[in-house]
């Protein structure tokens, strides 16, 4: 078989219930595995170092950066996120499909360097509820929600360039969506070439 992993990349304002989404839509599949990222935030209550992020601080950061050690990076909101690149180009050539929670920028930076990775922006169903959701998770000081608010609009905007969207207004149908979006995403025709010569 020549199906190769695929490299989904999902974006949306933190808030959105991306993580939520994407462990319902992968519930029970073992073709699918989670990049952890790198950032230089302080863990919240109940994160776990390597689970949720590599917690680091900016002169790992600014050192990975250096050695290239990461598929993408971007600044949010005063912190440093990145993607450790080994990880995902070793699932991605074992063949496991790959995702990716990161923000637009980063987003971006992976349509360049990964032609072939599929983006998907989840958004919450309107900004009204992300402001409530985010007031009512209780981790983030005054300043921060405005600062992910803010950025959430930013991301509208500059969103263009996804392949996707799905909005979140309920789990279970968003879920059926992202699944969905992945099974079509590997009947795509060109990536069955070697298959159609062989058969
Ligand atoms: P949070 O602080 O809420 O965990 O994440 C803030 C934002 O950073 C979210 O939009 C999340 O998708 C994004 N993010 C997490 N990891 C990465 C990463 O490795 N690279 C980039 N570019 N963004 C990331």
């Amino acid at each position: 078989m020549s199906e190769k992993g695929k490299l989904l990349v999902i974006s949306g304002p933190s808030g959105a219930g991306k993580s939520t989404v994407v462990f319902k839509a992968i519930e029970g599949r073992s073709d699918v595995c989670f990049s952890t990222s790198v950032t230089t935030r302080s863990p919240r209550p109940g994160e776990v170092d390597g689970r949720e992020y590599f917690f680091i601080d900016f002169k790992r950061f600014h050192e990975m950066v250096e050695n290239d050690e990461l598929l993408e990076h971007a600044e949010y909101v005063t912190n440093c996120y990145g993607t450790p690149r080994a990880y995902v180009e070793q699932r991605l050539n074992e063949g496991m499909n790959v995702v990716l929670d990161i923000e637009v920028l980063g987003a971006r930076q992976v349509r360049k360097k990964m032609p072939g990775a599929v983006l998907i922006f989840i958004a919450p169903p309107s900004l009204i509820e992300l402001e409530r959701r985010l007031r009512g998770r209780g981790t983030d000081t005054e300043e921060a929600i405005l600062g992910r608010l803010t950025r959430a609009r930013q991301e509208y905007q500059e969103a263009n360039f996804y392949d996707y969207l799905i909005i979140n207004d309920d789990v279970e149908k968003a879920a059926k969506q992202l699944g969905a979006i992945i099974e079509a995403e590997h009947c795509r025709f060109a990536d069955w070439a070697d298959w159609l010569r062989s058969n």
